[in-house]
């Protein structure tokens, strides 16, 4: 399988994951214009995507949709409780099913999974070819047993590393948006994100992607730092046993290649 993020942040996500058999896009948050740079640039073809995952309805995940689909008719798979954010030219392509159930597209089996967010719903989603699996998780509150179950054993992970939490307080956000992002259904800090990655290091996960980083809270430094950290106590070195990349708000990550 191949992993490629095209943007990760509050203005615009968007993600590439292929097999042999087809290829997935997750989200799209990102203007047309700027969606088919930095495609071509991934030498990643818009054309050849068999469907689009919505993980939920905030518009730096679904904005770009409307504009893509019109151009090249792609199915849209949206939990139905998001499904009512969508642009009037996006709904036709929504593909009517229960966004619960595990299923599939070409030889690419879908697993969705609850996270908890201040959106109608939100979806993480693990992707496996049989031979490989990808899991991703962005915008959620907190982590729990299940959500970790949901991810264990992927050959990749992409977990959110919203904000470091002392940027956050010092910050200059009103409170009660603190508050929000701070909350259960707000986003995961990079402390609960580096915590997280250590214990799934631990059952086989070597190649992890930071994503959703705030850009007022987080510094892609900070966030990494944190990860190595929480490696090196969990006696696992950083570029050696596991290697961790940071997705960014306006440059891909390098396509990363899981054979
Ligand atoms: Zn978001
Ligand atoms: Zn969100």
């Amino acid at each position: 399988m191949k992993f490629c993020n095209l943007a990760s942040g509050s203005k615009g996500n968007c993600t590439i994951i292929s097999s042999d058999h087809a290829t997935l896009m997750i989200d799209d948050g990102l203007n047309i214009r700027d969606l088919m740079q930095r495609a071509r640039s991934a030498n990643i073809d818009l054309g050849a995507i068999d469907a689009i995952l919505v993980t939920h309805e905030h518009s730096d995940h679904i904005k770009g949709i409307a504009p893509l689909v019109k151009k090249y008719s792609i199915p849209i798979y949206c939990h139905k409780e998001s499904a009512y954010a969508l642009d009037a030219y996006a709904s036709p392509y929504v593909v009517e099913r229960d966004m619960d159930l595990q299923f599939e597209i070409g030889d690419i089996q879908i697993t969705p999974f609850r996270l908890p967010h201040d959106s109608n719903y939100n979806l993480g989603y693990k992707l496996s070819d049989g031979k490989r699996s990808v899991a991703i998780a962005t915008d959620l509150g907190y982590m729990n047993e299940s959500i970790m179950r949901s991810l264990a054993e992927s050959d990749l992970i992409m977990l959110e590393s919203n904000h470091d939490i002392d940027m956050l307080r010092q910050g200059s956000y009103p409170f009660l948006l603190k508050q929000r992002i701070l909350g259960k259904n707000g986003h995961l800090s990079n402390d609960e994100c580096a915590q997280t990655i250590a214990a799934l290091a631990k059952y086989g996960t070597r190649h992890f992607v930071l994503a959703h980083l705030s850009q007022d809270n987080n510094t892609p430094e900070l966030a990494f730092e944190r990860v190595a950290k929480a490696l090196e106590n969990a006696d696992l070195v950083e570029g050696k046993d596991v290697f961790v990349e940071t997705a960014l708000q306006y440059k891909s990550t390098d396509k990363i290649i899981l054979d």
